[in-house]
């Protein structure tokens, strides 16, 4: 049951029709102010793209560059045949913005709806999406693919839990957009209003926009009783849409006719050996407005060897194990916050949330992590209390080989954030 033909493709269609897209978004992208430089200080002309492999011949582009084309040094048409944008939720200095045609919006949306149909979401699907509009593009983005697949759409938006499980309720809501945290957060508030998440009747959860672990995908379909699909996209590359899981969920397929995938070793920038983990780097191949090629996106993953098992012949990529600006290196070692989830989401005394602290004690670099325990752990018998702080230190050093600092701390004692979690605060350079 496939909702685009494009998702039946061979490898062999796959390749070609990704030749002749990366040659028309060469073009395109000849006429934007940035590639315009770029391909003049290579001395490349976009007509000496003739086949797959001259990609790498092709300069990188990168977030810096982003910001220095801001605000509009990509276009690679006329603002008048713009319909959109979205500016990026970068935290610091100059934001990046990108554009969008008609067209652009019309087949982002198409392929949100085929991500979407992929889940088993149809036609008469109810859905919420609780993550935040406005220049999020986990907003518009999915709320376009589902209308464009015929669901109804609610565009509730970010934070209000007590409407959100109304509107659930109410609506008989089936299928959900959600940030994993916020699912957690949910859950934690279902617990404590004494509403039972599976009796919310929902099917399917489309989560992702931050990095999450297995053993918070089972917690979160173990206690709402819905299948969540790992979501990944970003708004360079438009947002949601990007690579989805299918029924499988074993790993998130890429759309190759849209999307051109490199994983590529961050030091060298040299492709890494088949199945190694390196850094995503994607090109557009379906954009008009501001097409971008060879984006490295940071973020850490490797492609997944072999066919699935749906039959899609689209690369899988693996879980998203963080960015590469997202490594903690403590005493020497490299540490990923994820590492710390997979732990802590495994263990059934902790609760829906956690705090990565960085500080210094003299010259020596230290970790700490805030742990939110489960009421019914949360004992006033110190000992008890202190041999779980003890097991979470124990499962800790042995994920990341140095000794934590553990605090547990009551449920909602950490602050919680409406869109993407903060889950590492640095706190060495201000002490
Ligand atoms: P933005 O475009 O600013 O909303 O953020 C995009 C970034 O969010 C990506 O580059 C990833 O770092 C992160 N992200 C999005 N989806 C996922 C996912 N499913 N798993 C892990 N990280 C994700
Ligand atoms: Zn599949």
């Amino acid at each position: 049951m496939y909702y685009d033909p494009a998702e039946t493709l061979s490898r062999e269609d796959i390749s070609r029709l990704q030749l002749s897209r990366l040659r028309t978004t060469c073009e395109r992208a000849a006429r934007s102010r940035l590639y315009a430089r770029k391909f003049a200080e290579h001395g490349l002309r976009p007509e000496d793209v003739r086949t797959l492999d001259d990609l790498r011949r092709i300069p990188f582009t990168t977030k810096q560059d982003l910001r220095e084309s801001y605000p509009d040094g990509l276009n690679a048409v006329p603002q008048e045949k713009m319909v959109r944008l979205h500016v990026s939720s970068g935290t610091t200095g100059t934001p990046t913005v990108v554009y969008h045609t008609a067209g652009d919006i019309c087949w982002w949306s198409s392929l949100v709806a085929r991500c979407m149909h992929m889940t088993g979401m149809r036609p008469g699907d109810v859905f919420q999406n609780t993550t935040s509009y406005g220049l999020f593009t986990g907003g518009l983005g999915m709320h376009y693919g589902a209308e464009r697949l015929g669901c109804l759409a609610i565009p509730m938006g970010a934070g209000n839990t007590q409407r959100q499980l109304k509107l659930i309720q109410d609506f008989k809501v089936t299928a959900l957009h959600i940030i994993p945290s916020y699912a957690l957060y949910i859950a934690n508030f279902c617990a404590l209003n004494g509403i039972d998440p599976k009796s919310l009747g929902v099917r399917i959860a489309l989560v992702g926009a931050e990095p999450y672990s297995e053993q918070t995908r089972s917690r979160l379909e173990g206690i709402f009783g819905f299948k969540a699909f790992n979501s990944y996209g970003l708004s360079e590359m438009n947002g949601p849409g990007v690579a989805f899981e299918c029924q499988e969920q074993s790993g998130m397929h890429l759309w190759e006719d849209a999307y051109l995938a490199e994983v590529i070793d961050p030091q060298t920038l040299e492709p890494v050996k088949p199945g190694e983990v390196g850094e995503l780097v994607l090109t557009t191949l379906c954009r008009e407005g501001m097409p971008i090629l060879r984006y490295r996106t940071r973020d850490l993953t490797r492609f997944l060897p072999g066919p699935c098992a749906c039959g899609r012949e689209h690369v899988r990529l693996d879980r998203i194990t963080g960015r590469s600006d997202d490594l903690i290196i403590i005493k020497g070692v490299n540490i990923y916050p994820m590492q710390i989830e997979q732990v802590l989401m495994a263990l059934p005394e902790v609760g829906q949330n956690y705090l990565i602290e960085l500080y210094r004690e003299g010259p020596i670099d230290q970790i700490r992590v805030k742990v939110e325990i489960k009421e019914e752990f949360f004992v006033e018998d110190m000992r008890a209390l202190n041999a779980l702080r003890q097991k979470i230190a124990n499962k800790l050093r042995d994920e990341i080989l140095v000794t934590p600092k553990v605090d547990l701390v009551e449920h909602n004692a950490l602050p919680k954030s409406e869109g993407k979690a903060q889950r590492v605060v640095d706190m060495r350079e201000a002490e």
